[in-house]
């Protein structure tokens, strides 16, 4: 237990957890001058950010209902935002990321179509996709047994874990691997807030003016050692299907299936592994109706849904696996999606999820808005080295399909 009333040597800000918010939150902390640095528990996006498909949502996914919804407008300019930083030109230099893709798709059969291509043909979609005609389209639609529509959407698809790396080699020097097991408040005498970071391991204590939450998942046992009540967190869960083969059976796509709910019906994702095979990365509707099943069960039902969609493909000599991995997320009345990146201020802690990756942009602006409420200086001090003396440099996470052990 520190005491109370000591005056601890303190960095300005601590961030807690290495996904994409931590992450994107040093850059631009860094890069405007303010002293902060961020631990990380295991290896930098570990848990949902390298786990994601990737894909740089410019909102077309949430129009799918033929209305053009709040989420929709909210998430329309994050292509753009991020497209400048693949350049070069942007708020945090992501020019040694890899794109997987330039856009997204979209297809669908040929009744539901017919259903929305009207709402698809109007001005507001117009901007965010186009319309293919059969001579352009991209494997694997470009079969003559393909009836349906495809649509090509504004929307790159990023290798997230070369998007971490790029940041965490910029800034390394600033990354520390400790996992935080309690913050404790030890206020001064002028009753400004300093904070004790302890770890599991116990071997180091470090002392923060301010806090920054990005833990994900983990932002509830934080705050809860913290004993706030608030903000509250919610997980929705996905069991999402992976199949890996030579990329002669599975070419290289990126394309959501339109469905019949605001969900896409399947959200296809390509990957490479390190033995140069492709691997498919299933989800949408599949991966959040298949909570609760067994992976075989799983497997089975996605093989099922595959087949049905694409009848002209031969998946027989796939192998296949399946991840269970939580969506972290602050908590919504009705438990359904968030539609904004949600950023909490108290005590000079600040609680953030960007409940996209590709709305991190907009929470780091939250989050630089708030620092500037709570007037924390701008002072690039270097970071005095005893201060974190005995923890080590994080590193990048493997991706899923690369820690499989068993593909079935
Ligand atoms: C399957 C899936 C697919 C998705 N696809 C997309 C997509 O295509 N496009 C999109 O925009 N969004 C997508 N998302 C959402 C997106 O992945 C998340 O919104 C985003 O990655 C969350 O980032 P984060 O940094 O908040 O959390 P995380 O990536 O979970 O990072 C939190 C980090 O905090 C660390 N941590 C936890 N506790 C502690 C502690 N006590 N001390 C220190 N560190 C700690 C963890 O180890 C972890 O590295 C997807 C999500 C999932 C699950």
């Amino acid at each position: 237990m520190a005491n109370k009333n000591k005056v601890h040597k303190a960095i300005d800000i601590v961030i807690i957890g290495g996904g994409i918010a931590g992450l994107w939150t040093l850059a631009r902390l860094r890069q405007t001058g303010y002293q902060a640095i961020l631990l990380e528990a295991d290896h930098l996006g570990c848990i949902q950010s390298c786990a994601s498909q990737g894909i740089i949502h410019g909102g077309t996914k949430y129009a799918l209902t033929g209305k053009l919804t709040h989420s929709a407008q909210s998430i329309q300019k994050m292509p753009q935002r991020w497209k400048a930083c693949l350049e070069g030109k942007g708020e945090v230099n992501l020019q040694q990321a890899k794109k997987l893709s330039k856009h997204q798709y979209l297809w669908s059969n040929k009744s539901l179509a017919s259903k929305i291509t009207g709402f698809f043909a109007s001005k507001v979609m117009t901007s965010r996709m186009q319309h293919l005609q059969k001579g352009s389209y991209v494997a694997p639609f470009n079969q003559t047994d393909f009836s349906g529509e495809l649509y090509q959407l504004d929307e790159p698809v990023l290798d997230i874990q070369s998007v971490i790396e790029t940041i965490r080699e910029q800034f390394s020097d600033f990354i520390f691997q400790g996992d935080v097991k309690e913050l404790i408040s030890v206020s001064d005498e002028q009753k400004s807030y300093q904070y004790q970071i302890t770890f599991s391991d116990q071997k180091e204590m470090l002392f923060a003016k301010n806090l920054i939450l990005t833990a994900g998942a983990g932002n509830e046992n934080l705050l809860r050692s913290l004993n706030f009540n608030q903000p509250k967190m919610q997980r929705r869960p996905l069991l999402m299907p992976m199949l890996k083969a030579k990329e002669s059976i599975l070419p290289k796509m990126y394309a959501h299936c339109l469905g019949v709910s605001s969900l896409p019906r399947m959200t296809i994702t390509a990957h490479q592994l390190p033995d140069n095979q492709t691997v498919w990365y299933l989800g949408g509707e599949i991966a959040e109706k298949g909570v609760g099943r067994s992976i075989e069960h799983q497997i089975q039902a996605a093989k099922k849904e595959l087949q049905n969609l694409m009848p002209w493909m031969d998946f027989s000599q796939c192998q296949w696996a399946a991840l269970a991995v939580d969506r972290a997320e602050p908590e919504m009345s009705d438990g359904g999606r968030p539609v904004e990146p949600a950023v909490f201020s108290q005590n000079q802690v600040i609680t953030a999820w960007p409940v996209k990756l590709a709305m991190a942009p907009i929470m780091v602006d939250k989050i630089i808005d708030e620092l500037e409420v709570l007037g924390v200086v701008r002072n690039s001090l270097p970071l005095d080295v005893k201060e974190v003396k005995s923890l080590s440099q994080a590193q990048t996470s493997p991706l899923p399909w690369e820690k499989v052990q068993n593909w079935l």
